[in-house]
């Protein structure tokens, strides 16, 4: 069976204006992932400028509500309704999978927006509320687990997810403050997608908004003994130099292979 394979699409923070907003590729048996979608059209201009075609997505993994990292559903949905309306072809069928609390408040957000596309894909988009922590088998025989973490708001039911195929396992954090259950849910996996908002020199605002260090991600990754971590949702060099961010992942996670995704990289297991 195929392992994950994934492409960085967006790997900026909210507020970060040279990177995309959060949204990862992850090809695994057979069938396509997006593991968030980022804000307003950026998720189909990174797919189409990686040479993927938005139509070949299957299942959609959200996070949680905000909006860097849910904006763009629609958005990618209206694209992929149209892009096969015209060559006269129904919609493809999309699940998009989020912990309850977090799929009602994002259904209820669109729908106060006029959004179009649960009626126009109508039984084709599915939106699937797995239990917390258990394993759901999609297509093609891999696997999907939504873990809670720990972000805003209270009670939002943030979640990371692990995807797993051909005895491989990537695991992406969502935004979390540093997590038990992430560590847990990471360990010995092949690749850790963490967020993380700068280093520890600004440990305490960064914990008060639900995110993590640089410090952070090393430790949980350490941790959890996986082979590679992948920082994200980055902000602006302005805030913190990426190369500090780096050297602190890399000093709390010794033997671990750290970086820093960029928006059209791509990893391998
Ligand atoms: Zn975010």
């Amino acid at each position: 069976m195929e392992r994950p394979r994934v492409v960085f699409l967006g790997t900026g923070g909210a507020l970060n204006p040279e990177r995309y907003q959060a949204a990862m590729l992850v090809q695994a048996a057979g069938t396509s992932f997006l593991l968030d979608v980022g804000g307003g059209l950026g998720v189909v201009r990174r797919l189409l400028a990686c040479e993927v075609d938005p139509l070949s997505v299957r299942h959609v993994f959200l996070s949680h509500r905000h909006l860097d990292h849910v904006g763009g559903l629609e958005p990618l949905l209206m694209y992929m309704f149209y892009a096969a309306y015209r060559t006269g072809a129904p919609p493809p069928p999309v699940d998009v999978h989020a912990l309850a609390a977090s799929s009602a408040a994002i259904r209820a957000s669109l729908a106060a927006a006029d959004a179009s596309a649960d009626a126009v894909f109508g039984e084709r988009l599915k939106w699937r509320t797995p239990a917390p922590n258990s394993s759901v088998g999609v297509d093609g025989g891999a696997t999907l687990t939504l873990v809670p973490v720990d972000h805003l708001p209270p009670g939002g039911e943030a979640a990371a997810c692990v995807v797993s195929a051909g005895g491989a396992r990537v695991v992406y954090s969502g935004d979390t403050r540093p997590c038990e259950a992430l560590v847990e849910a990471a360990r010995g996996a092949d690749l850790l997608i963490h967020e993380v908002g700068g280093t520890d020199a600004r440990a305490e605002l960064l914990h008060r908004v639900g995110h993590s260090t640089a410090a952070d991600a090393g430790r949980v990754a350490a941790k959890a003994g996986v082979r590679a971590l992948a920082m994200f949702h980055t902000p602006a060099p302005m805030w913190v130099s990426p190369e500090d961010m780096l050297a602190e992942a890399r000093r709390h996670a010794p033997g671990v292979e750290v970086f820093l995704s960029e928006d059209g990289m791509r990893w391998e297991p």
